[in-house]
């Protein structure tokens, strides 16, 4: 009988059981997705006054990009990006009399104020260019406000992480349908990273080496190697949680996005387009999440994971954080790697980029 996998993620303390036993395929996920419209869609162009004012816009001028901000009634037209305040924030900036304190009496009950911001980043005027149909530009344009955007809250004296993040497709938790990304930037260092950070930091001192510029060596020419250009490597990771769960992670040792040049921003883009694009040929468009893993630490190296929605979460993933993966990552990469590879060759072709 053949045994299953159980695996260790490359840095956290995680748990993975690879179900090979009961090998699935590609066609095995896919499901009639639900074709949803709101009525009247808020982040559209000609809507710019259901939304908060922006705190970064994009306006095209004369083949550059102007940056500007709307304050009270002002909203601008023509825009190639907006980012604006979430309407429903899980994080606020501090007003004056906020306490910053953290409240531990020692009950085990901790308190702090949930300060911080909120954003949303509206990929594109045009309701449906998500990144996996997007042009290149577009996408270029969207990186560059993620770095604006990381710039500024990241320098806030009461923010101690900024969490990028995308959630896509019903299944996935969007409750809008136009292409956005998500920007919370929160007090405290996130369970996930702050694990990571500490096995890098431990990594790095033992060795003198980044762990994942170990990994990334590893990966590139072995079984779970999906795709790569000059700047970015995707491989489906060792321990993968999700069914076709992939990583995109930059090849120059980088802590932050704010690092890229811009070539590498545009390799980046490029990245964004061939997977995403890859992502959805293979499996009929599935609701996915992603979020970008970074800190301003010379042993940290960062990347972004990207989570298919194609599980569904039970009592044993729930109550002890180890999780059942039904799709090998080794047969993940195999199928992501064709469909990349094809998605790779439309682009290159001369459609729309
Ligand atoms: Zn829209
Ligand atoms: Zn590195
Ligand atoms: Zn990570």
């Amino acid at each position: 009988m053949l045994l299953n996998d159980v695996r260790r993620d490359y840095l956290l303390d995680r748990w993975v059981v690879i179900a090979t036993a009961r090998r699935k395929r590609p066609t095995d996920f896919i499901s009639k997705r639900e074709v949803r419209r709101e009525s009247k869609c808020p982040f559209c162009p000609g809507n710019e006054h259901m939304t908060p004012p922006a705190t970064l816009v994009y306006l095209s001028s004369r083949g550059s990009i102007l940056k500007e901000t709307e304050h009270g009634d002002t909203r601008f037209r023509d825009w190639l990006i907006r980012c604006v305040p979430n309407l429903y924030p899980a994080f606020s900036p501090p007003g004056e009399d906020v306490d910053l304190e953290v409240d531990d009496s020692g009950s085990g009950c901790v308190r702090r104020a949930a300060v911080g911001h909120h954003e949303v980043l509206i990929e594109s005027p045009i309701h449906d260019e998500h990144l996996g149909s997007a042009r290149i530009i577009q996408l270029i344009h969207v990186i560059n406000a993620c770095i604006d955007r990381y710039r500024y809250l990241s320098s806030r004296p009461y923010v101690k992480y900024v969490s990028i993040f995308r959630n896509y497709g019903a299944d996935a938790g969007a409750s809008l349908s136009h292409a956005h990304t998500q920007i919370m930037a929160v007090p405290f260092i996130p369970k996930i990273v702050s694990e990571e950070l500490g096995s890098s930091r431990r990594f790095w001192s033992v060795n003198e080496e980044c762990i994942f510029c170990n990994v990334i060596k590893m990966e590139m020419d072995g079984p779970r190697f999906v795709w790569a250009n000059k700047s970015f490597v995707v491989f489906a990771p060792w321990a993968s949680v999700h069914p076709f769960e992939f990583w995109i992670v930059p090849r120059e040792h980088q802590n932050i996005i704010s690092e890229m040049d811009e070539g590498e921003i545009r390799d980046l883009a490029e990245a964004m387009r061939v997977c995403f694009g890859g992502l959805k040929r293979l499996l009929n468009d599935p609701s996915y999440n992603l979020g970008f893993h970074m800190a301003r630490r010379e042993y940290y190296h960062w990347h972004i994971e990207v989570y298919p929605r194609l599980a569904i979460w039970a009592g044993f993933e729930k109550s002890t954080g180890t999780y059942i993966n039904v799709v090998s990552p080794e047969d993940a990469a195999s199928n992501l790697r064709e469909a990349f590879q094809e998605e790779e060759e439309i682009i290159h072709s001369g459609s729309p980029s």
